[in-house]
């Protein structure tokens, strides 16, 4: 027995976003998305996250570009330009707790996740930052990934894990997973184990400064 939180990252995408609404859909299970800004401003895409939201699924955020964990960029203004022009581009579309998902740059937790500068503007945003304890590798393995997945699932109580939304194929996959997940009795649900959460609607926990460069 397990319990799984689902999450998928860097969509929206016309050519997997559907297909994942569906196979939850037909499941009745609930997650969340966590998009990247840049993308939801493509023509066609914010429609994706209407659709998701409208079926029971929380959206956040998940930077404009994704182009490098935050902690390791020096640029100034960055937080605004990563994440609060991302929020502004949700609009309404946000979960009521600006629910923020930091870049890991391959899945790893640390330093590298925030700079000072990043975590001040989540917690002056009132801001909820969502990590993970769960990375099963589905964007460089698609066929393999789901096999690790529920590995990783049956080795804690609790699992909050990162998929992707990305059309490589590896979601063809996401159907079978969840029936070994069933088959493993485990149960699923839409909220975060609380470990996994640094920030709370603005506010920071001891755990944070692991995750914000310099300050480990
Ligand atoms: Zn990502």
């Amino acid at each position: 027995m397990f319990d799984l939180t689902l999450t998928f990252d860097n969509g929206p995408e016309p050519e997997a976003t559907p297909g994942v609404l569906d196979v939850l859909a037909r499941r009745g299970i609930k997650t969340t998305f966590f998009v990247i800004g840049k993308k939801l401003a493509e023509p066609g895409r914010r429609a994706l996250c209407e659709r998701a939201r409208a079926e029971g699924h929380r959206i956040g955020n998940h930077t404009w570009t994704h182009s490098g964990p935050l902690g390791a960029r020096a640029e100034a203004d960055v937080a605004a330009n990563e994440i609060g022009r991302t929020q502004d581009a949700l609009g309404a579309l946000s979960d009521p707790h600006r629910l923020f998902r930091p870049q890991g740059g391959g899945g790893a937790l640390g330093p590298h996740l925030l700079t000072a500068d990043a975590a001040e503007f989540l917690r002056r945003g009132r801001y909820t930052c969502v990590l993970w304890n769960a990375i099963p590798g589905d964007w460089r393995d698609p066929e393999g990934w789901a096999a690790r997945a529920v590995e990783q699932c049956k080795a804690q109580p609790w699992t909050l894990m990162v998929l992707h939304d990305l059309p490589n194929g590896a979601m063809r996959h996401l159907d079978g997973f969840l029936d070994k997940v069933a088959e493993a009795g485990g149960r699923l649900r839409q909220d975060f184990p609380p470990d996994c959460l640094p920030i709370v609607d603005g506010v920071a926990k001891e755990t944070l400064g692991r995750f914000v460069r310099g300050k480990e």
